[in-house]
């Protein structure tokens, strides 16, 4: 039963997390207006905003106007439902499933932000921080968090010294400071590690064309892959180091 409710809630915040990809880099108010077609302004029904069924029964259009609807409603939706039961299996308390599926989800907005907009907002990141704290026992995640923040400052002043150009973004440093806090120091750097190898090859075909590429979902996804397998991981540098 609990599985069914956890995906519930995680397709309604995936549902909320629309809005905020969609208004908070517009600086808009996330609870007013209603939501509406962005072409006629037709307020919505209820059962238009239905997660992933409504795009489905409305074939992807505005109820109104038959204005398309961007596939990444559905995207973002699904996305968000997948989080939240992968972290509800993962976990071992329902509290603990809570407390992770919130902050994978507000680090998969700002992922999203970060993609469209090239801009990480405060409003997500230090609310972030915060659920990050309590990702495991609260002193250790918080001097893990200091630990990965202090060291990817000092990082960041070394690159920007020898490559005499500013580094990295302050958003990156704190994203780093959630890793540390959520999986400690020998997970996190793993984590740091596998979100840099999965954006090489990324950076290769898109920085050619001049395209900015921002990091903080390679962060995200390494973050996440590396809490889901994080025994697996453990083991593998054992076997590495041991
Ligand atoms: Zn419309």
């Amino acid at each position: 039963m609990e599985i069914i409710f956890f995906t519930i809630i995680g397709l309604a915040v995936g549902s909320f997390l629309n809005v905020v990809i969609l208004r908070i880099p517009k600086n808009q108010s996330i609870s007013f207006p209603a939501s509406h077609c962005p072409k006629c302004k037709s307020k919505l029904k209820f059962y238009h905003n239905i997660p992933i069924i409504s795009w489905i029964l409305l074939g992807g259009k505005c109820a109104y106007c038959k204005e398309k609807i961007s596939l990444q409603y559905p995207l973002v939706e699904f996305t968000t439902a997948m989080i939240f039961i992968i972290t509800f299996f993962k976990s071992e308390t329902l509290l603990q499933a809570g407390i992770l599926s919130a902050l994978f989800s507000a680090l998969f907005a700002l992922s999203m932000i970060d993609l469209k907009h090239k801009a990480v907002p405060d409003v997500i990141s230090f609310p972030a921080l915060f659920i990050s704290f309590f990702a495991r026992d609260f002193l250790s995640s918080f001097s893990d968090a200091l630990l990965f923040a202090g060291g990817f400052t000092l990082l960041r002043m070394i690159v920007s010294w020898i490559i005499k150009k500013e580094a990295m973004g302050e958003a990156d440093i704190i994203i780093a400071a959630i890793i540390g806090a959520t999986l400690g120091v020998n997970l996190g750097l793993s984590a740091i590690y596998l979100g840099a190898l999965i954006a090489i090859p990324a950076f290769l075909i898109v920085g050619k064309r001049g395209f900015h590429l921002p990091f903080i979902p390679f962060l995200t996804l390494g973050l996440f892959i590396t809490w889901v397998f994080d025994k697996q991981i453990l083991a593998l540098l054992d076997k590495i180091y041991g």
